[in-house]
Parts: structure tokens; sequence; C-alpha cells
């Protein structure tokens, strides 16, 4: 199959769902059934080896359990997708039948894993999807993408499903937007869709996550669907039902992704506006940097040291106890701030430094 044009096709509404893991035939036949009943699902998945943080954990029911995936698809005339991490893995499910393999997110951080897949990817034409590694590196995926390519794969579809972090306060994967957008900006052939399962975590931020990557021009979802979701052997937490996906899709709303030419006046201006205003915060912080210097210069000469942490705490806090009435988030006022004391702590060092 041609993943890419059929995504194409379907105009930014791309489903993939079904179960995080392939558990029996009977449970991926039945979830098959309904997601074909209710006619939005394009790609059925399962996971069939499942790489799990901790051992002890259900590993996947193995390559016993790849007829029972490609069988559940054939029969309710669905193409059927996995996750492979090794050799073992792409040659049985080539064999087997699988339309579509993906590489999941602890192997796209691995390039010998990323390497081994794509050598034994060569000479056929299977679709790839590559979901983002776990850690915020936009080159470690792109760099998996360009190593099957390499190997002569064209099929090629990207995957974000959040980035691991250690007690993130809503999110198991924090979703990092600026990453899948930096990767549109240098990845603009390869279609991407968006994994809110394992980027939620639950089940209640699933429809909030899904229409943010719509809004943000992802061509599709991927949805763990589960038909009795609280005993799935994994992930059960996050998976939904085949008719609580229904009801998410139809909620979703598809905006125009061109600006249509009667709306590019009010547009045009208000981007005028924002465009003036970008250019005072550029004068405004050269002019900070330029008291930096200034600073940096005034430290020299007296022996004291660059980094006075007591008063940036201060500062820290007087901006963020007004985050409220600002409108602007905590997590926007931190990273702004972090982000102009770096610079200037930057350019005091290389006053101070200088000979
Ligand atoms: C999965 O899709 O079930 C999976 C294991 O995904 P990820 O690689 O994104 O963790
Ligand atoms: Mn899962």
């Amino acid at each position: 199959m041609n993943l890419r044009k059929k995504i194409k096709e379907h105009k930014r509404l791309f489903v993939v769902a079904g179960p995080c893991s392939v558990e029996s035939q009977e449970q991926v036949e039945n979830i098959a059934k309904s997601l074909s009943d209710n006619g939005k699902t394009s790609l059925l998945r399962g996971g069939i080896w499942k790489p799990r943080t901790r051992p002890n954990s259900f590993e996947g029911v193995g390559a016993i359990g790849l007829p029972w995936l490609v069988e559940a698809g054939k029969k309710y005339n669905l193409p059927v997708t996995t996750e492979v991490a090794n050799i073992q893995h792409v040659e049985s499910a080539l064999k087997a039948g699988v339309d579509v393999l993906w590489i999941g997110a602890r192997t796209t951080a691995n390039p010998f894993a990323v390497q081994e897949i794509a050598d034994a990817l060569k000479g056929t034409s299977i679709p790839v999807m590559v979901k983002n590694p776990i850690n915020p590196d936009l080159n470690l995926w792109i760099g998996a993408i360009e190593r099957l390519q390499k190997s002569g794969i064209t099929d090629l579809v990207a995957i974000h499903r959040g980035f691991s972090v250690y007690n993130h306060p809503k999110y198991r994967n924090s979703p990092n937007w600026e990453i899948p957008i930096a990767f549109m900006e240098k990845m603009a052939d390869i279609p991407i869709i968006c994994d809110p399962s394992h980027i939620c975590g639950n089940r209640k931020d699933l429809q909030h996550v899904a229409q943010k990557s719509l809004d943000l021009n992802f061509e599709g979802v991927m949805i763990e669907t589960h038909n009795s979701p609280d005993k799935a052997w994994s992930d059960a937490q996050q998976q939904i039902t085949p008719s609580d996906l229904e009801k998410l899709l139809n909620g979703l709303v598809l905006r125009e992704t061109v600006i249509k030419e009667e709306e590019l006046d009010f547009i045009e201006l208000q981007r005028r506006k924002i465009t003036e205003i970008d250019d005072q915060v550029f004068e405004l912080l050269k002019e900070r940097m330029k008291i930096a210097d200034k600073i940096g210069d005034y430290k020299r000469e007296n022996g004291i040291v660059i980094l006075q942490a007591e008063h940036w705490k201060k500062t820290l806090s007087k901006y963020l106890s007004h985050s409220k009435e600002s409108g602007l988030s905590e997590v926007f006022i931190h990273a702004l701030l972090d982000a102009i004391h770096q610079e200037s702590i930057n350019h005091q060092n290389a006053v101070m430094n200088k000979s």
C-alpha cells in the first residue's frame, strides 16, 4: 500500500486505531470489527512486541500474534501495522504480511537499532511510521528517517507521541509542540500524525490533545482503542472503546489550512501589529543587554561574581506572581526569563573575560 497517498486522500483526518497490545485472536478480531463498523479507521494498530520500561510486565504475545492481527485486518478490510525494534521483528512482520511498520520511541532514540532495521528493510517498499525519540531531540528523529531513506524506504510518516520527562504535572509524555513544528519545517515532505494516547497517558485529555494537533496541521491521529480498556494488558488507563473513539473523532473540528482572500485583510493587519511589537521587544532586549555589558564591566573592575542568585530569585518570583493577571502562563514566564537571564550572563561573561 502507499501510506502517504492514503493520508493525503484523507485530507487531515487519517485515523490509526487498535489496541496497545494484541492479546488474543478474539480480542483483535473484536476490536477490528467494531472499528470497521464505525468506519472511521484507516489503519489497524496492534503491538506484538512491547518495549516495557520495567521487567515483569506484559511484553507482548510475540510472533504468535502476527497472524491474529493480519487475519483480523483481512477479515474487516483494514490494513494493519505493528511496532518493530530489531531484525527478527522486521523479518517476522514482513513474512506475516503486515502492511505498515512503525518504529517506537525507544528505538528511534537508538541509532544502532534504527540502522539495523533500515538495513533489514533494504529492497522492500513497505511504509514505515517513525515515532519521535523519547528524548526531546529533533535531530535523532530526523536522523532515523534519513537512515531509512538511505536504505531506499520512501513511504515514510512521522508520529508525534511526546517526550519523557520526570514527573510531568499533566501528561505521561510532554508534548513539546515546538519540536514537531520544527520537524514540519525541516521535513516538509513527511506527513505527521499525532499519538495523543501516549502523550496523555489518560483518557480525559485525549480530545484536547487530538484537537490541538489538528489545529497545528497534523494530518491524522493514532489512538489506542480496546473493547475492554480497563482490562487491557498494557496501557489500560489511556485506551478507549471504539464507540468513545467515534465520539472523540466526531467532536474534532477540522479548520481551514489556508486563509481565504477576504480574511486576509484582518489577519494582515494583526500581523503588522504583532511585527511592530516584536520589533520593540528586540530593541528593548538589545538595550537590556547593553546594560548587562556595563554591569559586567563594573563587576570585573570590582571583583564581583556574575551570578547574583538572590536578586534573580526575586525577579523571577515578581513576574511569576503576576502570571494570572498578565494572561501569560507560568511555564512561559519562566522560560522567557530564563532565556533572558542566560543571555545576560553570557554578555557579562564575555565582558569579564575580555583581555
Ligand atoms: C505503542 O504505541 O504502544 C508504544 C509502545 O509507543 P511508544 O513507542 O510511543 O512508547
Ligand atoms: Mn501503548
